[in-house]
């Protein structure tokens, strides 16, 4: 059985000391719930946070990842930062190709094709971001946009190495913009990749492949989108920011 998934994304926010509130808030409520047996809780804190997040869990009550990696090995990349290094702090995860990355940093999917190749060679397993902006889905043409993705920036891996790979839908006009995609849209969309998946690797690869939504996934629609055969978590931005909020989520299954 694939496993479901809780991923937040605390992107460019929280002081150091707010971090440490979250994650200290986050396992207090935590230890007062009994979360589903299959249910994986990641935390996705900035860079400078990882350690000390890390430091938190010791696994026990989730699993860390970075929100970004170097397409390089290693050298004179001011400011990047590699796939050894997160292997490094014994990280288990870490987003790539999120939208925001791929808008504001001009990320392709070669480039995140790139960056996928250098975390599973340095095992950890990517979150691969896919998803269509407002224009393309007023256009009808998310299916194409997200499979044009999907191929360029997964399909050149093998079978053993797919298996690693966990894929975010987030239409882009979801994100933190309070608008969520209905669960027809949410469902439609991840049966697409799913069977993308299917006719690339095959229907047990498929099957094992964890597809996570993300765009203002809240307590209050989670329930609905989760319900969903083909919707296997969130990957959660603003709501991951509030410990009640983010609990709430993960305990949507
Ligand atoms: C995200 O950016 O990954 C995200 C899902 O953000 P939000 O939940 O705030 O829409």
């Amino acid at each position: 059985m694939r496993k479901h998934i809780v991923a937040g994304n605390w992107k460019m926010n929280k002081t150091f000391n707010e971090a440490d509130e979250l994650v200290s808030d986050i396992i207090e409520k935590l230890e007062s719930i009994e979360l589903d047996r299959n249910t994986q809780i990641i935390l996705c804190p900035p860079f400078p946070y990882l350690e000390m997040v890390s430091d938190y869990s010791d696994d026990s009550y989730f699993l860390v990842g970075a929100q970004n990696v170097s397409d390089q090995e290693s050298g004179a990349y001011t400011g990047e930062v590699s796939a050894a290094m997160l292997e490094s702090m014994e990280l288990d995860f870490c987003i790539v190709g999120h939208s925001e990355r791929r808008a504001y940093y001009h990320e392709t999917n070669e480039l995140v094709a790139a960056k996928v190749n250098q975390l599973l060679k340095h095992h950890l397993k990517p979150i691969v971001c896919v998803g269509e902006v407002l224009e393309e889905r007023e256009a009808g043409k998310q299916f194409e946009v997200v499979e044009k993705q999907v191929r360029e920036g997964l399909f050149h891996l093998s079978a053993t190495d797919f298996a690693d790979i966990i894929i975010a839908y987030e239409p882009v006009w979801a994100i933190g913009t309070g608008k969520t995609a209905t669960p027809e849209q949410a469902q439609e969309m991840h049966a697409h990749i799913r069977q993308l998946i299917e006719k690339q690797y095959g229907k047990a690869v498929a099957d094992e492949t964890s597809i996570l939504y993300g765009g203002s996934c809240k307590p209050s629609n989670a329930k609905e989108l989760f319900a969903n055969p083909d919707v296997d978590g969130g990957l959660i931005g603003g709501a991951s920011l509030k410990a009640d909020d983010f609990i709430g989520i993960a305990t949507a299954f």
